[in-house]
């Protein structure tokens, strides 16, 4: 890989995520060599994915590359690297540009789309998790349109026109309400030879209520926001199976839906080496100390998304958010710098600053600690925390004058189809393709 030797411990960190990239800042200018391996070579903010997918956002605005955050940092090393397996007897990594030893390996894997064994739906379905994903997205939606003009079939156009959202965390809460605005603000002037009053989009919840986690007047609040868009909030069903058209549920409600996008679910990603029962627990996380430590190792941690810190307030570990993950890296970094100097470690407590979701151009929900507030006052407390954890100036700037021109011309301007993405789907029993 092209790493010299060093006098310092090396650091191997796996993931440019929120947890690799706050725990990278924490090294700098530490008497310790970092690397930061990644197989992609930007920081994806996931918060604002959804802004990808309907097209409110250019992708650029939200990715950062990784070389500029560390940039000026002495002794960091970053490599576009996909980890495959971990030798923890060897110290060593396998990855698909070579190999490489570690002095403390860290683990900052994250999460991917869970379709829990659902081959049909994982085939068919849309996922949310990275940003081709939701290019693919993006183009799906307004592939759909154009063929929805094309058609003469009236199932084949409500189909077309029909988006079926299953989960109704924020993901889905706040597709759901861009899409909603999409269909008031853009369709009609886009499409005006074809009837978008009839597009549908339905938000499908496992549970009694939507955004589980947060407090029940935010859920009602937010269900309250989505049925004034216009939104069909279904509850207490479960999305079993999809065929590319049909969306079949555990009752008798089905949908005809040539979009399905799964936003139920996630699973920690897990590498070769590091799967083993004795510290692998519910959806694959990596089970970890209050130093991060995993179970059974002195030099392996995890943090984010892929750790599992079981504590009384939490003892099915944090939730796999971003603070949790910024938290840990800056906990670790000051961990790691302790270990090398022989110093006690300092035990990881979280501090849970709030959650929040948007659902619409001018609403919110904020569950902060101690108040919980929702409506327009919301809406621009979530821009403001957004932009803030944003990374880089220029993406802040973007961000921000793109919100301020789609809310003043009720506008979407990046919906375009740059990349195609060719989906199949059944009218009369014939397969089509999208365009
Ligand atoms: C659509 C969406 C919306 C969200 N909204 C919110 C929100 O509003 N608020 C909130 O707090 N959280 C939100 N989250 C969750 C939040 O984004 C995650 O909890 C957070 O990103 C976890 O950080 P992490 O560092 O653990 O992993 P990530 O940020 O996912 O980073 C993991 C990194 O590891 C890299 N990687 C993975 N495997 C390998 C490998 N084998 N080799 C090399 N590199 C690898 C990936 O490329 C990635 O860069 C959202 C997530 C999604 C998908």
């Amino acid at each position: 890989m092209n790493i010299p030797q060093s006098s310092f411990p090396r650091v191997i960190i796996i993931g440019g995520g929120f947890g690799g990239i706050a725990l990278a800042k924490k090294l700098a200018k530490k008497d310790v060599q970092v690397v930061l391996l990644d197989k992609h070579n930007y920081h994806n903010f996931q918060p604002l994915l959804y802004q990808v997918s309907t097209g409110g956002l250019e992708p650029d605005s939200i990715a950062y590359p990784i070389r500029k955050v560390l940039q000026g940092y002495p002794n960091f090393y970053f490599r576009l690297a996909e980890v495959l397996e971990v030798d923890t007897s060897m110290r060593r990594l396998q990855t698909n540009i070579g190999e490489i030893q570690y002095d403390y390996l860290v683990v900052a894997t994250g999460s991917r789309t869970n379709f829990f064994g659902n081959k049909n739906i994982a085939e068919k379905g849309m996922a949310m998790k990275t940003i081709p994903q939701s290019l693919n997205l993006r183009s799906l939606i307004l592939e759909n349109f154009e063929q929805a003009l094309l058609t003469d079939d009236l199932h084949e156009r409500d189909a077309l026109m029909n988006f079926v959202i299953v989960g109704g965390g924020p993901t889905g809460v706040e597709l759901a309400g861009a899409l909603a605005e999409i269909k008031k603000g853009i369709l009609p002037k886009d499409y005006p030879d074809l009837d978008t009053r009839r597009a549908q989009i339905n938000l499908v919840q496992g549970g009694s209520r939507i955004l589980p986690a947060m407090s029940a007047v935010a859920s009602t609040k937010a269900e309250r926001f989505l049925e004034r868009l216009g939104v069909n909030v279904w509850k207490g069903i479960r999305v079993t199976d999809y065929d590319g058209k049909l969306v079949s549920t555990n009752t008798d409600t089905s949908f005809e839906a040539c979009t399905l996008v799964w936003a139920a679910g996630v699973q920690a990603v897990c590498l070769d080496g590091l799967d083993s029962k004795d510290f692998l627990c519910r959806g694959n996380r990596l089970r970890v100390n209050e130093f991060h430590q995993v179970d059974g190792f002195e030099e392996i941690f995890a943090i984010g998304d892929v750790a599992q810190m079981e504590s009384e307030p939490y003892p099915h570990g944090h939730p796999m958010m971003a603070q949790p993950a910024i938290q840990q890296g800056q906990n670790l970094g000051e961990n790691l710098v302790r270990m090398i100097e022989g110093k006690d470690l300092k035990p990881f407590i979280y501090r849970d600053k709030g959650s929040m979701a948007t659902v619409g151009r001018n609403k919110a929900v904020v569950d902060l600690p101690r108040f919980k507030f929702q409506g327009v006052f919301a809406w621009f407390v979530w821009m403001f925390v957004h932009l803030y954890f944003l990374i880089g100036f220029r993406n802040r700037v973007v961000v921000f004058i793109n919100w301020v021109y789609n809310y003043i011309r009720f506008d979407r301007e990046a919906r375009l189809i740059i990349r195609p993405f060719k989906k199949q789907y059944q009218v009369n029993g014939k397969d089509k393709v999208t365009i």
